[in-house]
This record gives C-alpha cells, sequence and structure tokens, in this order.
C-alpha cells in the first residue's frame, strides 16, 4: 500500500503555507520538498508524529531548489548520510555549492533571510542524482515519473504518480491554499519564462491527473480547471507587468539603487530586470483577483460592493506604494 502524507512546515508561524509530501510503500519513504531549514524542526516532529525519523527516509525528491523547497536538503544529509537527493540538473550545482543561490536570495529578503530560511548547508556531490525528466523513481511499490517542467524556475520538475494520478506540480501551478478559490502565481525572480510556463502546464494537463499537489499548499481537485484559470491569470500578470514598464514605471531606474549591478539579471545568461516589476505587478494583479474572484464566488451583490469598497481603498494605497518607489528610484 502506498501513503501520501502531508506535513504541514507551518512555516514562520503560518500554517498552511509550506508543504512537505511524505510518500511511503512497503517500507520504503520520500519525502518531496523537505522545505527550509528553518522548519526543520517542525518536520522532525512532523516525521515523529507518522513513526519515522531522518534516519528512516530513503530520499529527497526535491522539484526545485528554491530555499523554501529545498533549503534543508544540507542539513538532512548531514543527520543521514544515506538520503538520496534528486534534483534537475540545472539545479545540482546549487545544492553543491549554495552561495549563488543565497546570494540571490539575499537580494530579494535582506536581513531577514536567516529567520526566513535558515541555514542552507551545502550537499555533498556523493548524495545528488541528477535528473533530465523521463526518468522512474521507485519509492516500495510505487512509482514517480520524472517530468521536466520549467517556468517557475529554469530547473523545475514535476513527479507524476500514475496510480493516484496525482501530480505532485511543486510552484508550476501557482499557490492556492487546499482548493480555496483563490489562486496566486508563484513568479519570483530571476528566471520566469512564461512561454516554457504554459508548455509545462499543458504537460502535466495532457496527463488527466485526478488532482494536483501544490507545495503552497496542499492537493487542489479539479486540475484541468485549475491549469486554465492559472493559464489565463499568468497571461494577466504578463500583460499587467508590460503595461507598468510601458508606462515608464519601468527600466533601471525603477529598480533602484539596490538593483544596479545585480547579479540576478544575468543569472540566466539572458539579463531579467523585471523582477521588482513582477513583485508589484503580483500585488497588484493578486489582490484584484481576490476582490474578483470573492465576488463571483459567492455571487452574493452585498459582497460584491464590499469587494469594489476594498479595491478603491486598495488602489488608493497602491498609488502611495507606487510613489514612495518612485522617490525610492529616484534617491
Ligand atoms: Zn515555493
Amino acid at each position: 500500500m502506498t501513503t501520501l502524507t502531508t506535513i504541514d512546515l507551518n512555516w514562520t508561524g503560518r500554517p498552511c503555507s509550506i508543504a512537505a509530501v511524505l510518500i511511503g510503500s512497503e517500507g520504503a519513504s520520500v519525502l518531496i520538498d523537505p522545505g527550509p531549514a528553518s522548519t526543520m524542526e517542525t518536520l522532525r516532529s512532523g516525521l515523529r508524529d507518522r513513526g519515522q525519523d531522518f534516519q528512516t527516509l530513503d530520499a529527497l525528491l526535491l522539484t526545485h531548489v528554491h530555499l523554501d523547497h529545498a533549503g534543508a536538503t544540507g542539513a538532512l544529509v548531514r543527520e543521514n548520510p544515506n538520503l538520496k537527493v534528486y534534483v534537475h540538473e540545472f539545479g545540482l550545482v546549487h545544492m553543491i555549492d549554495p552561495s549563488r543561490l543565497l546570494a540571490s536570495a539575499g537580494r530579494l529578503y535582506g536581513g531577514d533571510l536567516q529567520m526566513l530560511y535558515g541555514e542552507c548547508m551545502p550537499v555533498p556531490e556523493s548524495n545528488l542524482k541528477q535528473l533530465h525528466g523521463g526518468e522512474r523513481i521507485r519509492v516500495g511499490e510505487a512509482e514517480l515519473d520524472v517530468f521536466y517542467t520549467p517556468g517557475h524556475a529554469s530547473h523545475h520538475v514535476t513527479y507524476w504518480d500514475r496510480v493516484s494520478r496525482t501530480a505532485f506540480v511543486g510552484d508550476t501551478a501557482g499557490i492556492r491554499v487546499q482548493g480555496d478559490a483563490f489562486l496566486l502565481p508563484a513568479t519570483p525572480p530571476p528566471d520566469i519564462d512564461i512561454e516554457t510556463w504554459n508548455h509545462s502546464l499543458d504537460t502535466i494537463a495532457s496527463w488527466g491527473p485526478e488532482r494536483l499537489f501544490l507545495t503552497h499548499f496542499g492537493f487542489t481537485e479539479n486540475p484541468a480547471d485549475h491549469i486554465r484559470l492559472y493559464k489565463e491569470r499568468l497571461a494577466e500578470w504578463s500583460a499587467l507587468t508590460r503595461k507598468l514598464l510601458a508606462s515608464g514605471m519601468g527600466g533601471e531606474g525603477f529598480c533602484g539603487r539596490d538593483c544596479r549591478g545585480n547579479q540576478i539579471h544575468a543569472a540566466n545568461g539572458r539579463g531579467r530586470p523585471l523582477h521588482f516589476q513582477w513583485r508589484v505587478a503580483a500585488l497588484v494583479a493578486g489582490i484584484d483577483a481576490l476582490c474578483a474572484e470573492k465576488g463571483s464566488a459567492t455571487q452574493v451583490k452585498r459582497t460584491r460592493t464590499r469587494g469594489i469598497r476594498i479595491r478603491k481603498r486598495i488602489r488608493r494605497w497602491l498609488i502611495g506604494l507606487l510613489q514612495q518607489l518612485r522617490n525610492h528610484a529616484n534617491l
């Protein structure tokens, strides 16, 4: 028998933020995405509650190497040197030497990095199993197919369990807490690629999955609807970002002095001075979507009116925020 168990890592004290998945079958156990180093102890007690510990795990299956998914990997391998770590070939180098990953994250999170994600340790090369997509990983009686699904990150993979028809999509299908109506794109720098992202979403949809498992957070039923909505949302956000850039809110100046000479832009060799704009666009579109969904989901006029009121208030607040950002850029 195969069991799939969600472990809520209760990141920064917030439930339903980051989930690890424990897969057990015939005495074998693996974790998909152990989460950040800052939630190691929560993971330890989550495993203990299920009669497991770090020593009983056989492998870690990483969807990608971002700190909220894979930051604890090095520390876990230190406690259990037999752990195999599966990671896409483009992410492997960052597991061996996380310095570039940490520098990149440090530019976003500054002094909060340690508090948010803990200490990210390197992983010995001998523990790492390189994935390209197309592999099949056996866990007891269960088998997980590996698919290369870039878009959110250039090294993102999805694990597909044909028997339960569950796709473990990491961040490829965005943020949606336990099937809630609100669906938020996950668009971090530096290597978002909308075109390949859409292609990855089409690939996942083509399997006809019955459930998706999102790291943020949990199972989502109706994958076909979820993926269609997510593609729409990504398109809206791209359009909004382009609009922001075209309106003069973008460009070098908008990034502000923190971003000048920032290696993050050149991290994938293509240069994407967009991360700051993406964050603003994400904020605008996310709030907008939240208001819209609250209105349409309930079909209650009163809620719509309230939604419009909230939206107006948020718009005023955003205008102030954008003005502040402009001032910051001009300093
Ligand atoms: Zn994530």
